[in-house]
């Protein structure tokens, strides 16, 4: 049943692949294929169901903002996070600068890129890449994740936004450290090359309340995985983050490499890629699969329909 449902959810998604577009602002990222879309389900009991490019890899982009967040609310704790960036929609593009000089000197949330930069701020003296790499592996259960070379040199060569987004912060005493090795480990985050399987395993740890369901291990607080899945709803999905809500009602993440990692709270985690992007930067495969999934399993939170 649930096999069949996958199925017939990735074939919907297959038919709006041609209405957008890969991201080419980050160029290595421009080389995608946007008919690719894959998709991978993995619930508590041990059970995968996949269809599609699921092996393919892609980088993580915005998606790394949940694990950073994740991990800076169990290392730093919650009221530092916060003192540090809000919990507020920001209903303004992801790599928009604007209210950050105008409305707040904070960074609206963690899942735009001023706040996750501010995030990364709060990470960076206490853990090293490589450390922060092992967590990724751990929590996506899959220890083949590395970092893309090709795409984090292309985000680099390109990440003045990013810079100019870290200086604003700095000019207003919010980021403390070095800038420019912030935003470095940033856009190295980003470039995690991962799959849909690796997604779905993100989205199983976080619908399980932070404990990997094959050892019975906890890697988040259960408070901390609350948190983060409150803002994936409100905030994950760029400024279309509330008709997302209102269409899927699932909390997920997209990053511009295509993927979109998904949580059903006690279900199944969620993995989809599909490079082909609609205007707001989510993407087109992946989020009509999630919206046809959500309505035939009644996967929505407020849905009061029987399963
Ligand atoms: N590395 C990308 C950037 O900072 C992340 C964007 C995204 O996936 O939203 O522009």
């Amino acid at each position: 049943m649930l096999k069949d449902t996958a199925k017939a959810a990735w074939e919907y998604g297959r038919q709006f692949l041609m209405k957008g577009k890969v991201a080419d602002y980050i160029p290595e990222l421009g080389k995608a294929n946007p008919v690719h879309l894959g998709l991978c389900i993995k619930t508590p009991e041990g059970e995968t169901i996949e269809f599609g490019d699921v092996e393919q890899r892609f980088t993580m982009q915005s998606i790394s903002k949940v694990v950073c967040l994740a991990t800076a609310l169990q290392h730093e704790g919650f009221d530092t996070v916060f003192s540090h960036v809000m919990m507020e929609p920001s209903g303004d593009a992801f790599n928009s600068i604007l209210k950050l000089d105008t409305a707040s000197n904070r960074p609206f949330n963690p899942m735009i890129n001023a706040g996750a930069i501010e995030i990364v701020n709060l990470l960076a003296p206490t853990f090293s890449f490589e450390q922060l790499l092992d967590f990724v592996r751990a929590i996506c259960m899959d220890d083949e994740i590395t970092l893309d070379e090709a795409v984090y040199h292309s985000e680099a060569a390109t990440g003045d936004r990013n810079r100019a987004i870290g200086y604003l912060l700095k000019s207003k005493d919010v980021l403390t450290g070095d800038v420019l090795q912030t935003v470095d480990l940033y856009f190295k985050l980003c470039s995690l090359s991962v799959n849909a399987r690796s997604l779905a395993g993100l989205g199983l740890i976080l619908a399980n309340g932070g404990v990997d369901p094959r050892n019975g291990i906890r890697l988040l607080s259960a408070q901390t995985v609350r948190t983060v899945k409150t803002l994936m709803f409100t905030c994950g999905m760029y400024d279309r983050s509330g008709e997302f809500a209102v269409r899927v009602g699932i909390p997920c993440k997209s990053g511009v490499g295509g993927g979109i990692m998904a949580s059903v709270e006690h279900q199944m985690g969620i993995g989809t890629f599909g490079p082909s992007l609609d205007e707001k930067g989510n993407s087109i495969g992946g989020g009509s699969t999630l919206e046809y999934l959500s309505r035939e399993l009644h996967l929505h939170i407020f849905d009061s329909e029987p399963q």
